[in-house]
């Protein structure tokens, strides 16, 4: 196993370094499990940018961890396509991650339709802390974060100090267009949430997600009309 870069070991001028040297995804992911071995795990959405990455992952470690943030507030389009993943990659250890209360725990604690009344709340109990919870068995994570995604995604690396979750974050896939992206799931026949047919380019929980608004940004159709733009897995969203 190589050298450990660890949220605590961070330099920045190795790290520098570091992104210097690994230009594909192959390189980054050989690179990633080469380092964490099984202290690594990919929190996959399971968009189009997760099923690439599924893949690209299944070719350096077959039998890889990864994670699926399971709200119980996805559409039934996304619980399709996670089953015929499985199928097609049998080895890969794809798991759902529940939040600690079910729906209707959560709203007897604090009210129906919490995504209506405090969306950074419910994605704080259902998303963010449960996340934070897996974290923390492994050194590092992996995330299909690309940089034409949003303004708050432009400044990130492949390999990245991640002030959020106190850990290394990967990004294999983070200068790929999204025309790269789709002109491998055609290459590779790759399984996809059918509702990128329907205008939905960006996917999350059924009671956020609409049909993009913006046809030059893929993710306007997430939390549209309110402000929101990021569930707080990728940015700090607490106090806000
Ligand atoms: S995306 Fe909406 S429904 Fe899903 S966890 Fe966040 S606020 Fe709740």
């Amino acid at each position: 196993m190589e050298n450990q870069l660890t949220f605590e070991t961070w330099e920045n001028e190795a790290a520098e370094k570091l992104n210097k040297s690994l230009i594909t995804p192959g390189e980054v992911l050989k690179w990633a499990y080469g380092t964490y071995g099984n202290d690594i795990v990919y929190a996959c959405s399971f968009g189009a940018e997760g099923v690439v990455l599924c893949d690209l992952i299944s070719k350096v470690n077959e039998r890889a961890e990864i994670i699926f943030l399971d709200t119980e507030l996805h559409f039934k389009e996304t619980y399709e396509l996670i089953d015929k993943m499985k199928e097609r990659y049998p080895l890969l250890n794809i798991k759902m991650v529940k939040p600690a209360l079910t729906l209707e725990e959560q709203a007897a604690q604090f009210g129906e339709e919490l995504w209506k009344g405090n969306p950074n709340f419910c994605c704080s109990l259902r998303k963010i802390k449960p996340l934070e919870t897996e974290l923390q068995h492994v050194k590092a994570w992996i995330s299909g974060l690309r940089r034409d995604q949003s303004p708050a995604r432009s400044k990130l690396e492949k390999v990245n100090r991640d002030e959020r979750f106190k850990r290394i974050k990967v990004c294999p896939i983070i200068d790929w267009t999204w025309e790269d992206i789709w002109t491998y799931i055609t290459l590779y026949e790759l399984p996809y949430n059918l509702l990128h047919d329907k205008n939905y380019p960006s996917i999350g929980c059924e009671k956020c997600t609409v049909p993009a608004v913006n046809q030059a940004d893929t993710r306007s159709g997430r939390w549209a009309q309110t402000g929101k733009t990021e569930c707080g897995l990728h940015v700090n969203m607490e106090g806000k």
